[in-house]
């Protein structure tokens, strides 16, 4: 699969670094500043859910913009994650 990730696939907020595969994401286990995810070990859809349940929290929030909302960036989840 050749695509260009630049968001998190799984809360969908702007990525520090541009991926070139899913696969080149998920061996790079960075982690995101919003959701806190690990790409490769925890980068899934419970995850999500559970970030979602517990309210949001960000990973990192000093890198949370103003005004932030989680609606403005899920059109940038990619579904179904992790890709068949
Ligand atoms: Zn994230």
């Amino acid at each position: 699969m050749s695509v260009s990730i630049n968001h998190c696939p799984i809360c969908g907020f702007k990525a520090d670094e541009s991926y070139t595969s899913v696969l080149e994401l998920r061996c790079s286990y960075d982690i995101c500043d919003c959701c806190g995810c690990e790409y490769g070990h925890d980068d899934d859809l419970k995850f999500y859910a559970d970030w979602v349940k517990d309210g949001c929290v960000w990973f990192e929030a000093k890198a949370q913009p103003q005004g932030w909302t989680l609606d403005d960036q899920v059109r940038n989840q990619i579904r179904p994650w992790p890709p068949k």
